[in-house]
């Protein structure tokens, strides 16, 4: 009993934050010999991709990659690394569209998640159903590209409702952070439209748990159920609400239940744009309070001829330079993008309805671009942008972005220190930033995402890209920006946040910090899963 208990001690203790030392652990040579062994890779060449994202400024270095073939796969590795005297780190990587190495495991092993797209009859792939309680729904692989959960949903006329700009991210790293776009308003984040999950947790011993619950909580954990569970708001609901927005924190998610919605065929495309950061955001908030319109995001608008720019293919030549002649005339410039889906049974209706919509809004006069569009051009609109960026060369440069949710009592203080001052007059960046308000109520506070406490919140993206600029300078930018927001008393959150130290990562979570680390504590206890997002560390 007293060798138990001593042990718990120990493990207990290596539940400490921040950074008090170097990850440690490699895996022991053991793991060679698992039956996982021929989808482990330790050649340079595997470990050097898994050294990298799309940030492209940090770089760790795993021990190896693991490619599964089956869920079993990544539970075998997950309870290795469980049972070894010290374990090691453990981190799924999706897309790897993370900026700051959160899908890195320095030392350990990265589990390339879409290696399990090969092997689709293991739970993953995109499979549509529908039921009585829950309407259309697709169980999808946590590896998943939305694209791909789009494509596949298409076919059946359904959709998902909530999105991210961009869709070639996983549904799993998705989930693990909010995944937000102009829908979010009205559906609320991707978080916020899923049924169920199965989830890999990083606990396997549940009287281990027992213990550990007892000293540091005083309180039993409900029984598990061991390391693979499924869970929704009815079944396991604690691991649900952790792992969405979990930052990858509490297990793996290996399949989703997704809400569906008949999809339409087609969208109204609008954009307007504003000399008058108070008109664009009055009408913003206008928008996201009235029914009728499917997305509504705004922008700072840098010159369209600059490449850098994802919103450049919307405009012809002629609309570009007229867009262009707004610069000589106005000292700042912001965009704003609504889109109206419409249906067969609309058609007729729809542009009407549209006008109706827009007829109060105050957008510099004839400023008003309009396209129809496929809804699936609509959805994968940074696509061509993408390509056209690679074709340049300048995709793969750094990323130092800074994502932000703003309250709305900041937002024009925000406007005038950040957007106007550090970044239009001081900086003359051309960088993508984007700036559009989203309802708070449609986030669900039991998961472990944190927004501002506030009923209308803005999510502010500052895309910026190295390479003409040098990514150290536009970082710097970065903490200029935390800072006058904390001079200021704007009580920002970061979106995809990423901190140095402990303090910093209480003061993120603020009053979900002691459950954040409760649930760690029941879920992951050997601080195995996602190293890179440096929340906890092994002491
Ligand atoms: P990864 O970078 O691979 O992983 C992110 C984190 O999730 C890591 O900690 C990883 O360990 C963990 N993780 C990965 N898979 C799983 C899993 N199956 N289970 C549990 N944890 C897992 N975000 C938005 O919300 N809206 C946008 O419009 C948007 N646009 C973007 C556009 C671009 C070009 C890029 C590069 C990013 C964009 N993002 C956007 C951010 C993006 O949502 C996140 O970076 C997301 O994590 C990327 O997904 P991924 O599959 O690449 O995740």
């Amino acid at each position: 009993k007293h060798f138990i208990l001593l042990f718990i001690v120990i493990i207990n203790s290596t539940l400490i934050i921040g950074k008090s030392k170097p990850w440690p652990n490699s895996p022991p040579c053991e793991i060679r010999s698992l039956d996982i062994a021929t989808r482990l890779r330790f050649d340079h060449d595997a470990t050097k991709i898994a050294s990298t994202d799309f940030g492209n400024l940090t770089h760790q270095i795993p021990a190896a990659v693991l490619n599964p073939s089956s869920v079993k796969d990544i539970v075998d590795l997950i309870k290795f690394s469980y049972n070894c005297s010290v374990p090691f780190g453990i981190a799924a990587r999706g897309h790897a569209h993370s900026v700051r190495g959160q899908a890195m495991a320095y030392n350990g092993v990265v589990v390339n998640m879409t290696s399990l797209n090969d092997h689709c009859k293991n739970g993953s792939g995109v499979r549509i159903s529908w039921s009585a309680s829950l309407g259309s729904y697709a169980d999808v692989g946590g590896e998943q590209l939305w694209i791909d959960v789009l494509n596949a949903t298409l076919e059946h006329g359904l959709a998902p409702v909530s999105w991210t700009d961009y869709l070639y991210l996983t549904v799993g790293g998705t989930l693990s952070n909010a995944g937000i776009s102009g829908q979010a308003f009205r559906y609320g984040p991707q978080i916020n439209n899923v049924h169920e999950l199965d989830v890999i947790t990083g606990t396997i011993l549940q009287l281990l748990m027992v213990y550990i619950n007892l000293i540091n909580f005083g309180f039993l954990p409900n029984p598990g159920r061991g390391e693979f569970l499924t869970c929704s708001k009815h079944e396991n609901s604690e691991l649900f609400y952790a792992v969405l927005g979990g930052l990858g924190q509490f297990g793996i998610i290996t399949r989703a239940r997704i809400v569906l919605d008949k999809a339409p065929k087609r969208v109204k495309w609008v954009q307007m744009f504003y000399s008058n950061f108070s008109a664009f955001s009055r009408d913003q908030e206008h928008l996201i309070s009235t029914k009728g319109l499917d997305y509504v995001e705004g922008s700072l608008t840098g010159d369209d001829n600059h490449p850098n720019n994802w919103r450049s293919p919307f405009f012809s030549p002629a609309d570009q330079s007229r867009i262009a002649s707004l610069f000589t005339k106005y000292e700042v410039i912001y965009g704003m993008e609504v889109v109206k889906y419409y249906y067969d049974l609309s058609i007729d209706t729809v542009d009407e309805e549209l006008q109706m919509l827009l007829k109060e809004l105050n957008f510099i006069p004839s400023f008003i671009f309009m396209k129809d569009a496929s809804f699936l051009d609509f959805l994968n609109r940074v696509r061509s942008e993408e390509l056209s960026l690679e074709a340049k060369g300048l995709w793969d440069v750094p990323h130092p972005w800074l994502n932000l949710f703003v309250p709305k009592s900041g937002i024009m203080d925000f406007n005038a220190g950040v957007l106007v001052d550090i970044i239009h007059k001081r900086n003359k960046t051309s960088a993508p930033i984007l700036v559009y308000p989203t309802n708070r109520e449609k986030w669900d506070d039991r998961m472990s995402a944190v927004v501002p406490d506030e009923e209308t919140i803005y999510a502010v993206g500052l895309l910026h890209s190295g390479g003409a600029i040098d990514w150290q300078v536009l970082d710097g930018q970065n903490k200029e920006i935390l800072h006058f927001c904390d001079k200021a008393g704007i009580k920002i959150k970061q979106y995809l946040p990423h901190y140095e130290t402990k303090e910093e990562w209480v003061n993120h979570f603020g009053a979900k910090w002691g459950i954040f680390k409760e649930r760690k504590a029941k879920f992951d206890p050997k601080i195995i899963l996602s190293p890179g997002q440096g929340i906890f560390r092994l002491g």
